[in-house]
């Protein structure tokens, strides 16, 4: 599968990125080979095309229905299953449902994202025929955040995701990883690799790391940088054949299709895929296939680019059998640190004493909660006191329903985008994508693996926080109003 990309134009650049739009769905239109348009969600700013427009413009000028992403980005649950709504009004039911990158545009609030995983329960919900793809990023290098990325694509498949996209990268292994992985645990779902063909600017941009979650080696930039030394001609020569390479290896791997980020003209992507089809010919095994791609990333020292960064951790380093697994296996070695464990065992305790149903503390608390819940000043004096001891302790922002306990008492709220169900895909080696904190949930991962709980970071779905912000999450929980989590 083929699917041709459109990134919609600012809403003020006016009608000509729609033209292209038409003139580009009206040739996938009469192309069998490719799928449809691909139509990306606020990603050049919130303030982009709407994409479920954008979507219809390509349904009518093609006749397929094209691939809408959309984002949590800025959207509350209710706005985000409104977009899907709206989609789904529209005959537009295939969607990539994403949480959406950082938003880098300077606003006086915080925002706020509804978590992909959410997204994706909300559509196969409301139409359980619809085609609902999620994500995937396999281009994690450090224990945590390539762990993470597996414990929530389980989440992904349980909840009935049709198929996964990864994010894009240049790291072959990786993706093999990602297709052995699924393979071993028996998961049917299908996998379609996101490949971009850099430039020599977005090179210099992804090396420098300015793409969320991107990654570019020191030896596949230097590579670039050698093939743009050698002229226009020969840099673009290298990097089609690179592109069209890639796409062989993941036809190799098993992938079911591929969207190439960055190829938005169909004359662009006929020529990928022509590119592709003759590659095929000649490289009609993996291991043909791998030569030639070991071959075309030969240094001038006779060693093969290194695509990871260094001490990159690979999750296998043979292929396991299908089926044979049912978690995650054991792989790399990292602990929670002893301060950690620490506040674990302490907010735990307190937990188990005060909100487990049916301790006598529990009772207490609820008793006293319920007296405090019934006058304006008694809920002001509670959500106070739960700000002030919670804040210092957890980072809590009063968002009413304490989803603590299922992040090993690690609060949502002190992630940038307040997810709870595990990370996005912009974790760079662990650090979070807004670069000024640990991404929140590798803390989360060391004490359920130490704790021999991973199974729970796939199987526990947070449900979102709708309409309880500002009041008191103890009041909300002992009046049985907490959503169910499951
Ligand atoms: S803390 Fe983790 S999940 Fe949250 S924004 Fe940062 S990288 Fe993404």
């Amino acid at each position: 599968m083929y699917t041709l990309e459109y990134v919609p134009d600012l809403i003020e650049s006016g009608p000509a990125g729609v033209t292209e739009l038409k003139r580009n769905s009206e040739l996938v239109g009469r192309d069998p080979r490719i799928g449809g348009i691909n139509i990306g969600d606020r990603v050049k700013s919130l303030d982009s095309l709407d994409t479920v427009t954008c979507g219809r413009i390509a349904a009518d000028a093609s006749g397929k229905v094209p691939l809408l992403h959309l984002a949590g980005k800025n959207r509350t649950p209710d706005q985000a299953r409104a977009v899907i709504a709206r989609a789904l009004s529209q005959g537009l039911e295939n969607m990539l449902l994403l949480t959406g990158d950082g938003i880098t545009e300077k606003r006086a609030e915080r925002f706020r994202y509804q978590e992909s995983v959410n997204a994706i329960r909300d559509a196969k919900q409301m139409a359980p025929a619809s085609l609902v793809a999620g994500a995937i990023s396999p281009f994690k290098y450090r224990e945590e955040e390539l762990a993470n990325q597996y414990l929530k694509m389980a989440k992904k498949v349980s909840i009935g995701v049709d198929y996964l996209i990864t994010n894009c990268g240049w790291d072959m292994r990786k993706l093999e990883e990602l297709a052995w992985y699924r393979d071993a645990r028996g998961f049917q779902t299908p996998l379609v690799a996101n490949l971009l063909m850099p430039t020599m600017g977005w090179a210099r941009g992804i090396h420098s790391r300015r793409l969320p979650g991107v990654f570019m080696s020191d030896d596949l930039f230097n590579k670039i940088c050698e093939e743009h030394a050698q002229g226009k001609a020969e840099a673009k020569r290298w990097a089609w054949n690179r592109l069209a390479l890639q796409i062989v290896g993941a036809q190799h791997l098993g992938y079911a299709g591929v969207h190439m980020s960055g190829v938005d003209r169909y004359e662009d992507l006929c020529t990928a895929i022509e590119m592709a089809d003759n590659l095929a010919r000649e490289l009609p095994s993996l291991e043909a296939w791998k030569e030639a791609w070991n071959e075309a990333h030969r240094l001038p020292d006779g060693r093969t680019v290194d695509f990871a960064p260094p001490r990159g951790l690979y999750l296998f380093d043979t292929k396991p059998a299908p089926g044979s697994l049912n978690h995650l296996p054991a792989f790399g070695d990292v602990k929670p640190s002893e301060a950690e464990l620490a506040k674990y065992a302490r907010m735990k305790t307190l937990h188990d004493v005060a909100f487990e149903e049916g301790t006598l503390g529990a009772s207490v608390m609820s008793l006293a909660v319920r007296a405090l819940d019934k006058t304006a000043i008694g809920r002001s004096a509670l959500l106070q006191l739960e700000k002030t001891t919670k804040h210092a302790a957890l980072g809590c922002e009063t968002c009413g329903f304490c989803r603590i306990e299922y992040l090993f008492y690690n609060c949502p709220e002190t992630c940038p985008k307040g997810l709870a169900n595990g990370p996005c895909a912009g974790t760079d080696e662990n650090t979070c994508e807004f670069k000024d904190r640990e991404c929140i949930h590798n803390r989360k991962y060391r004490l359920a693996k130490s704790l021999g709980r991973l199974d729970e970071l796939e199987r526990t779905i947070v449900p979102p926080v709708e309409g309880t912000r500002g009041t008191s999450s103890w009041a909300n929980h002992f009046k049985g109003k907490d959503p169910k989590v499951g």
